[in-house]
Formats: C-alpha cells, structure tokens, sequence
C-alpha cells in the first residue's frame, strides 16, 4: 500500500482497530467510551483524516463533510440504521458512507422476540418476586399469570432484513403473522414459511394450523396479539414512508387492548408521550423498548413511571449486543470486521475503485455514470 492512511474512529471497535493498524493504517481512536462532541468530530476531520468510524451517537452533516472537503472519503458507520449521518449531504459531497447490514440481522431478531417473551410472561417482575423474596406459595393463579407466545398472532411491522428474521423465530413458536411494509414485500420468503407451517402441521409437529399474510397496518394493529417493529428511522421528506411517529395515538389506539408492543428499531418511530399514556390508561397491555427518543433514556422519561414498571420493559439500545456480531473481526459475522472492510474497500479502492460495486456503501446513488 502506497499512502498510509490516517483513521479518526469515534469509538473503540475492537481488534478491528488493531488489524487496521497493522495493515498501516494510522489509527486514532477516540479514548473515553462516551462519544465525542460533534466539534471534535469535526477538528479531527479538519485534520485531514481520510477516513471516519462512527457510530449511531455522531451527527454526521453538512458541517462534517464541509470540514472535510479533498480529503475525507469515507465515513464507515458501525451500525445498520444510519438515521444519524444526513445522506442527502453525503452525497452532495460525494462521500460514500458505509453501514453494517445482515451481520447484526439474527442478533437483533432474537433479541426482540426475547424481549417479547420477557414482557408477556413477565419474566422481570417473577424474578423481583424470587430475589425480594416475596414468593410464598404456588399457587394456580396468585400473585400474577402472564400471557403465553406460542400459539398467538403477531404484527411485524416492516419486512426487510430484521423483520424477515424476526418471522423465522415466530414460525419457530407457532405463531400466526400479519406483515406490514409498504415499500418492500418478500412474498417469496413468506411462502416459504408458510410451506414450513404447513409441514410441521402436517406432520405433527404444530398442534394447529398457522398462517403468515401480508395485511394492511390497520388490519395487523387491530389483530395482532403482539406489534414488533423492524423499520428504519425515516423523515418526512426522506421516503414516501416515513416512519417518524408511526406509533402514535392514533396507532396506539387501533392495537387491541390486550396487546404487546416491542420495538427494537429507533426510539423516534414511537412517540413515547404517546405511548407512555397508553400504557398509564391500559390502551395496550404493555410495552418492551430497546430504543428511545432520547438516549440514554433521560432519568425523567415518563417511561420510568412505577406505575407502569411491571408492563413496560426497558432495555439499553442493547439488540445488536452479541459479543461476535459486535466484535467479530470477519466481515461475514461481525460489525466491526464488517465497518473495517467498508472503510477499506473505499480507501484501497476495492472493485475497481467502482463505488456503486462496493457491497457496504450506501450512498451508491451518488457514484452512478451521472453522479
Ligand atoms: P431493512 O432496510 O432491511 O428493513 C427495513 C424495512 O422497513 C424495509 O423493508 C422497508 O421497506 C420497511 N419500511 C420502510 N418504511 C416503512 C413503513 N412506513 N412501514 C413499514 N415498513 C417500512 O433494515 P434492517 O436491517 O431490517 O434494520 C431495520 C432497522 O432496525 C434499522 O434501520 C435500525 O434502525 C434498526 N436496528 C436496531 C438495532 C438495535 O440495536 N436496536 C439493531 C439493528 C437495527
């Protein structure tokens, strides 16, 4: 490698940062585990570095890639949701950003349908039970019953990479499936499931007959035993679908008021004033959120109401958190391995150099034959 170059990572990503190193990257990376503030972001870009490892914490805009003008030339995000870099402005800078897809797909699936099991059959308040030492009996019903998963309907609410996976766990559980997503509509994979479904019926394996469909978001609020949401966080103005608030009063009061909401996607898709009261005026039977509007969620979120601890479940931004999808150094299995290669692909001019080849980058629409 001719030019050795020079990485500004606003987080510690592991030995990826290491085998950068190694390969002659020079590699700064941010020391404290709280992220930079967007001016150090942008001194560090000012500085001239080629490349930038971010994470879902940094606004990346304008004023970055303005900072960065003939030298910055790729920003790799060690995430899959990019809601924080402004791709419109990527663009018009001609900077590829990168993102961590499928890598992170299983992980986050599984960690929301435990989520949801955690929530219905009240796994947190049967544990304070045992620690606080306040059970005292068995009993058939006393001191609470929780709902059972298996056997129930379940809402998934975008079907793209996470939501396709989060309906191979359901399947696994027997569950029926409405599907929600406007943009996007897999009716290969749904066919396959439900061949699936059929088989296990079939051969005894399911006791009853399951179903998946594509439904409108109206029908699958209004059905739906449990709501998991697997969409981006997308503006109006940046998609014919926005997603900002698409749990609001409105669809809050269309789910059945023994339902379950679980969103593992990005905090603003909910409105949590909203919600909040949903859950204080029993709308819906309760909540698990692994995102928020704020994060870290704020030490007065009306969330953290004791009236509705047993019902809401609250959880760290916490999905992806799987030791080899986090830190994996192959690209095939983990985020970081799989940010590395982004940021190299780009700056060792991969596939040619062809921006629009390069597997990680997103932003491919600003490097087409016109771009
Ligand atoms: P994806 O792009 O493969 O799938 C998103 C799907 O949502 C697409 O099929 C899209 O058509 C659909 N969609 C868009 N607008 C919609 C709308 N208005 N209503 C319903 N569906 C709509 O993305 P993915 O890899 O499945 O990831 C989804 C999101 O999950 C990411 O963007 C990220 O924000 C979030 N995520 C969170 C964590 C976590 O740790 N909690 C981890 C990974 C991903």
């Amino acid at each position: 490698m001719g030019k050795k170059f020079r990485v500004f990572a606003t987080c510690d990503i592991g030995e990826s940062i290491e085998l950068l190193r190694r390969r002659g990257y020079e590699v700064e990376v941010y020391p404290h585990a709280e992220a930079p503030a967007k001016k150090v972001i942008i001194e560090k870009v000012k500085s001239g570095v080629d490349g930038l490892i971010t994470t879902l914490r940094d606004q990346i805009d304008a004023e970055v890639f303005e900072a960065g003008k003939g030298t910055l030339k790729v920003v790799a995000q060690i995430a899959v949701g990019f809601d924080n870099i402004n791709r419109g402005d990527a663009s018009r800078y001609k900077v590829p950003f990168t993102n961590t897809a499928d890598v992170l797909t299983e992980a986050t699936a599984e960690f929301a349908f435990f989520m949801l099991g955690a929530l219905a059959r009240r796994m947190w308040t049967a544990e304070h039970l045992t620690r606080e030492n306040k059970w005292s009996y068995w009993h058939p019903y006393l001191p609470f019953l929780g709902d059972e998963v298996t056997g129930k309907t379940i809402a998934i609410i975008g079907t793209g990479r996470i939501g396709l996976a989060m309906i191979k766990k359901c399947a696994g559980s027997d569950m029926n499936m409405l599907c929600y997503d406007p943009a996007y509509q897999n009716h290969e994979f749904v066919g396959a499931i439900q061949e699936t479904m059929d088989l296990r019926h079939a051969r005894g394996i399911s006791k009853e007959k399951t179903w998946i469909k594509y439904s409108t978001l109206e029908d699958a609020l209004a059905q739906a035993d449990f709501v998991s949401v697997h969409v981006p966080l997308l503006r109006e103005g940046e998609t014919q679908t926005p997603t900002y608030h698409l749990f609001n009063e409105r669809t809050l009061r269309m789910m059945k008021k023994t339902a379950f909401l679980v969103n593992t996607s990005r905090g603003p898709v909910v409105d949590e004033a909203a919600l909040a009261r949903a859950l204080r005026e029993n709308w819906i039977a309760g909540a698990a959120l692994d995102v928020y509007e704020k994060e870290p969620l704020p030490a007065d979120s009306a969330l953290r109401d004791p009236a509705i601890e047993d019902r809401c479940r609250l959880y760290p931004h916490f999905a992806s958190a799987g030791r080899t999808t986090r830190l994996s150094t192959d690209p095939d299995k983990g985020m970081a391995g799989r940010c590395a290669q982004g940021l190299i692909d780009v700056l060792e001019k991969n596939y040619g150099g062809d921006v629009t080849k390069m597997p990680y980058v997103v932003n491919k629409e600003a490097f087409g034959k016109a771009g």
